[in-house]
């Protein structure tokens, strides 16, 4: 028997998390354009850290992320612009502080890891600030 080395790639499934069935009518073509614009995104920035990662939070139809605590009503993972991924050992948000130019090249921004101890927050908008790296 053949068995398939598991993918290192993140797929749609794992961003939408299965919200793509319940919430079906919340996902437009722009959302799920967006979506793989940010998997393309932020897949090329694993790559480049050489680092696999399971996503911690995906796309967040509104009516669910209202109900998450502390997110921001304009959350970036309403519209499938942003990503929640594990990092648990802060090694990848690490890896983002010392290569912005990667980011930069990607467009990604990175919410501060000292506002997302546990996972890394990234984007593909900047925020208001402009700036790479941002404080929520
Ligand atoms: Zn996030």
């Amino acid at each position: 028997m053949i068995t398939k080395p598991r993918s290192t790639v993140l797929k749609l499934a794992d961003y939408y998390m299965g919200r793509d069935v319940e919430y079906r009518s919340e996902l437009s073509r722009e959302l799920r354009a967006n979506a793989r614009d940010t998997l393309r995104r932020v897949n090329r920035l694993l790559k480049r850290a050489g680092m696999m990662r399971k996503v911690s939070s995906g796309w967040r139809p509104a009516a669910l992320n209202a109900t998450v605590p502390g997110a921001a009503s304009g959350s970036k993972h309403i519209s499938c612009l942003a990503i929640d991924l594990e990092d648990r050992d802060g090694a990848l948000d690490a890896w983002c502080m010392a290569n912005l130019p990667v980011l930069e090249e990607l467009g990604l921004w990175l919410e501060h890891p000292d506002a997302t101890r546990g996972w890394c927050h990234l984007q593909t908008r900047p925020p208001r600030s402009g700036n790479r790296v941002f404080e929520p």
